[in-house]
């Protein structure tokens, strides 16, 4: 069985559909719980990790680095 990798911020998508209908719900917090908020509704549950890896299906969006801004203008003004 593939092992599930996760990390801060991504996006994933869960094998059952939130209330509201989304399935997707990007990790907020890690830790021995993981604080998951729903895309759609921006509402936030907590749950064991566990129990988070049973029910995440897949990432569909990991965290990305975000670019740099400000201060990237480096052409010479000529
Ligand atoms: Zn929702």
């Amino acid at each position: 069985m593939e092992r599930k990798t996760f990390g801060l911020g991504d996006i994933v998508q869960m094998k059952k559909p939130h209330p509201c209908g989304t399935n997707e719900m990007e990790i907020i917090r890690m830790g021995m719980d993981i604080r998951i908020k729903c895309v759609g509704c921006k509402h936030s549950v907590l749950v064991p990790r566990a129990k988070f890896e049973k029910y995440m299906k897949k990432v569909l969006r990991p965290a990305e680095p975000k670019p740099e801004t400000g201060g990237a203008d480096s052409t010479p003004s000529a």
